[in-house]
């Protein structure tokens, strides 16, 4: 696959870093947040939905505290980034009030996103954003961890947000056109990469070196972020968010940046993932009923078709379901502690806050969250004897 139509698109993540929001580091660029905001605005209205990732915190407190020039130490990005993201979100708020748009902000990091509970925690606050019409703004949690601030001035974060909520594309914008085949500040006949595979081998050679003052990722970082994008079978583009409406350009698909391929669609890579695990941490028993309802209409697992529960596991588990018989009919990331599911088997939905004092989700898994295994029940099928 060497194009993608981001038309087709129902989520997209787009990563703003310092440099942009910022304006060159000289407070933020108010004029620049209104029109991505106006871009954005756009996007919705052909149904795409979109979570922005914003840096330029560090940047913003910076010139808050007065300070001439981006400290060195940590402690001092990280009280800069806190000071900083006060005017950041405030900054947002204004910029898509006019258009009615409401904002949310969040603050995460890399191991909000590993942790299997704050995982999925994150991952339903950001889709019931997302169903609200609400566009979430993220950035990451400077106070409690450096990975970033270190590293990459947001692109990681933005390809694990991507994974986090299976958005469609990731589109990075920088201050650079895309990826060159060689430096452009070096080498004046470096020319614009317009697609290349994210897993291309020759992709993190050319992608050397490039950086600018402000933030803190290159060009490498960004190939990093496309690959990790890919995992969950995102398309990324790299482009200059200095292009006139670049959003609405990538939107028709005119040529304004570098697209990076993944190499197969998403389903596969979600099930290779799900089926690669080998340690399951329990498993649910389910009725006939339910293993119909997960095949016939590929529904959610509901709590009142799962009749027993097995082993010991918290929110986010991956857990086997099983027909009655015990076969592995599907497997899936759980809503419910074991104990929590013990206490909701065979009963409707609706009882589910009665029973547990809250509702996390009316589904014990989502079906979103769960890879059916239709060649097992295969097997169960072709050896039971047909009766005559
Ligand atoms: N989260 C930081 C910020 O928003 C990262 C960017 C940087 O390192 O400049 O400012």
């Amino acid at each position: 696959m060497d194009t993608y139509d981001l038309r087709q698109a129902d989520t997209v993540v787009i990563k703003v870093g310092s440099s942009l929001v910022t304006n060159g580091g000289h407070g933020i660029d108010a004029d620049a947040l209104t029109n991505w905001a106006q871009q954005i605005a756009e996007l919705k209205t052909h149904g795409i939905d979109v979570v922005f990732v914003s840096s330029g915190a560090i940047a913003e407190g910076v010139k808050r505290l007065g300070w001439h020039a981006r400290p060195k130490a940590l402690n001092e990005l990280q009280a800069a980034a806190a000071v900083g993201q006060m005017g950041l979100a405030q900054a947002y708020e204004t910029a898509f009030q006019p258009l009615n748009i409401q904002t949310a902000q969040i603050l995460l990091t890399h191991e909000d996103l590993s942790h299997r509970t704050r995982y999925l925690n994150a991952r339903s606050t950001i889709r019931t954003l997302l169903e609200k019409g609400v566009v979430p703004i993220i950035n990451e949690n400077d106070t409690v961890t450096i990975d970033e601030i270190k590293l990459g001035d947001n692109d990681t974060l933005g390809a694990l947000v991507t994974n986090l909520i299976e958005a469609d594309a990731l589109i990075i914008l920088t201050d650079q056109q895309g990826l060159f085949d060689s430096d452009p500040r070096t080498n004046p006949h470096a020319k614009l990469i317009n697609a290349i595979a994210a897993n291309h081998p020759e992709l993190e050679s050319m992608a050397g070196g490039a950086g600018s003052s402000v933030g803190t990722g290159g060009m490498y970082t960004k190939i990093l972020a496309a690959k990790r994008a890919a995992f969950s079978g995102a398309a990324t583009y790299i482009a200059s968010g200095k292009t006139d409406k670049v959003l609405l350009r990538l939107m028709h698909g005119e040529p304004v940046g570098t697209l990076l391929t993944p190499d197969e669609n998403r389903l596969n890579a979600r099930k290779q993932w799900m089926v690669g695990q080998i340690q399951l941490s329990g498993s649910l028993m389910v009725d006939e009923g339910a293993v119909q309802a997960l095949f016939k209409r590929h529904s959610s697992l509901l709590p009142i078709g799962c009749v027993a529960v097995d082993g010991h596991f918290d929110r986010g588990a991956l857990v086997a379901v099983r027909n009655v018989d015990g076969v592995e009919v599907a497997r899936g990331l759980v809503n419910y502690s074991s104990r929590e599911v013990q206490k909701l088997l065979r009963q409707p939905s609706h009882q589910i806050e009665h029973l547990l004092g809250y509702v996390a989700e009316d589904e014990l898994i989502h079906r979103d969250n769960m890879v059916l295994r239709r060649s097992n029940l295969r097997k169960l099928m072709s050896s039971v004897p047909v009766s005559s």
